[in-house]
């Protein structure tokens, strides 16, 4: 790294109080250059010490972050201002995603024989999941543990070495991660991080040693991502933003879900971005849902509940929602207009609000919601099917099998039912979206192949007498015999 790499800086902040709470490199190309040939030797020797050694080196890491819980959550707090029972939250979720991914990457990723099939039958055939070398994570604020570590646990695990670019919000997080992983592995640079801004990003994801790109954001920005990625033919796994919907259907516990509601919209001030932004209510409970929700609505107190608005220009957005909403003739039920005091925003609940608004179709990011009545569960799935996102969402609904089914046919990843955002904590199960909300997989069995390449073995254990296929010296009748063989055991159309 050169000096006048090391010269410029730049602050992260308190965003309640604006204090100053570190300051971090800004790394350019080179120094991002320098990282990934140093983590390329580093996941060399990574992948070496084999399932077994790694496990026991991510466990140890585990033990860790248990250990310093407080002290990472206290920094999540500083860097986002989200209250620290959610930091304690998020760190635990991370701490429980750790020693699922330690745990099962030899089961998921290791060798194993699969079956040749007939025309193989003379093989032995084994499948394996190899890592991919060195991993580039480019992380969000938001949840700035939580998120990257999907990418970053299951990938180590999955043998490769990790170059981490924090969001800028948030560089101290991920510093202190790094310094605690390096307390389990001290002998190479597995895990860096290196902090700046998007050019820093960009750098990374145009780096020819990089093995696959895990980025979470804005669509927008992971478009340009893609772009950058192109010129390597560098894969990537996109986790966008979001524009989740909550539906409520008859017989559903209103109680219940008008808690899941508000927490799902409000809580970390609504920066989640499989957080609740609509709500689709059938006729018959409308009424009295709302009395549920604004009632809670009302008591929230910002500032405690949950905290500021992290990055200071999303509160434009969230205004321009809100009173493109209020325009558009939508009734502000809790807060309205006046809510956006940056650095917060109170609860905002708006009804009424026309389909085609922005506070409808594009990700807020902020502490509202809109709540809209529908006819039938199947009108409120049509309404939630229509936007571009496709990330999480969420059904409350007394009857088991009808919601199963509304969960199917949801257009997204993930849907929780009777409850929000609990796929988050089953660390078994995949985590992504469709359409605008990304591709690929984190968390979950999909979360570890995303880092790995699959890799095929045939081996001839005898050859097959009169079934030369693949050589010259092949006969007529020995093409003859496997022709017979197909038709036999796929010739017969079943009814
Ligand atoms: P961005 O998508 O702009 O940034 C996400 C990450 O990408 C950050 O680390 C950022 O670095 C980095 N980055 C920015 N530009 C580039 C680039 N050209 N190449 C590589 N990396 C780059 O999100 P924002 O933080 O600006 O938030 C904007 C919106 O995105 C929010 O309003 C919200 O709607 C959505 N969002 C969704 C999240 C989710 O969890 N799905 C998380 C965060 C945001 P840096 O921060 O240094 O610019």
């Amino acid at each position: 790294m050169s000096t006048a790499t090391e010269q410029r800086t730049f602050d992260s902040l308190d965003p309640a109080t604006g204090a100053v709470v570190g300051t971090h490199p800004i790394h350019d190309a080179a120094s991002v250059r320098a990282a990934v040939e140093a983590a390329g030797e580093a996941a060399r020797w990574w992948a070496r010490l084999g399932f077994a050694g790694r496990k026991r080196r991510l466990l140890d890491f585990k033990a860790v972050l248990t250990r310093n819980l407080d002290r990472v959550a206290t920094k999540i707090h500083q860097e986002t201002g989200k209250p620290m029972g959610d930091a304690t939250l998020e760190t635990a979720i991370t701490i429980v995603h750790l020693d699922w991914a330690a745990r099962h990457a030899r089961g998921v990723l290791g060798p194993r024989r699969v079956s040749p099939g007939l025309v193989g039958i003379n093989m032995a055939a084994t499948l394996e999941y190899l890592p991919l070398g060195v991993v580039g994570v480019i992380g969000p604020w938001n949840y700035p543990l939580l998120t990257p570590m999907g990418s970053i646990g299951y990938a180590l695990a999955a043998g490769n070495a990790v170059v981490f670019k924090p969001s800028e919000l948030t560089p101290g997080v991920a510093v202190l991660l790094a310094e605690l992983f390096a307390e389990s592995v001290p002998e190479h640079k597995v895990l860096q991080v290196v902090t700046g801004f998007g050019e820093t990003g960009a750098a990374l994801a145009a780096d020819p040693g990089i093995g696959k790109i895990a980025f979470t954001g804005s669509t927008a920005t992971a478009k340009r991502v893609m772009a950058s990625c192109a010129a390597n033919l560098t894969p990537i796994v996109a986790e966008c933003g979001g524009k989740d919907a909550l539906i409520v259907d008859t017989g559903a516990d209103l109680a219940a879900a008008a808690d899941a509601a508000l927490w799902g919209a409000m809580s970390n001030a609504g920066q989640t971005c499989v957080g609740v932004e609509r709500v689709y209510v059938v006729e018959g409970v409308y009424d009295a849902f709302m009395r549920e929700l604004t009632e809670r609505a009302a008591a929230l107190r910002t500032g405690e509940d949950y905290g500021p608005i992290t990055m200071p220009s999303q509160t434009d957005v969230i205004r321009r929602h809100v009173d493109d909403a209020l325009a558009r003739g939508a009734k502000a039920v809790v807060g309205g207009a006046a809510s956006v005091r940056p650095p917060y925003v109170d609860p905002v609940v708006l009804a009424d609000v026309p389909e085609e608004s922005s506070a409808v179709r594009e990700e807020t990011f902020g502490p509202t919601i809109t709540v809209t009545r529908v006819a039938t569960a199947q009108e409120a799935l049509e309404k939630t099917n229509a936007v571009a996102y496709g990330l999480g969402g969420t059904i409350f609904s007394g009857d088991a099998r009808r919601a199963m089914e509304l969960a199917r046919a949801m257009l997204s990843g993930m849907t929780a039912i009777n409850s929000v955002i609990s796929f988050v904590g089953v660390p078994a199960l995949p985590f992504g979206g469709v359409g605008d909300s990304g591709f690929g997989r984190i968390h979950g069995a999909d979360g570890l192949r995303e880092f790995t390449r699959a890799k095929s073995i045939t081996r001839q254990r005898f050859p097959l007498p009169g079934m030369n296929l693949t050589s010259f010296t092949r006969t007529p009748a020995e093409l003859q015999r496997l022709v017979k063989m197909v038709t036999i055991l796929h010739g017969r159309r079943k009814s």
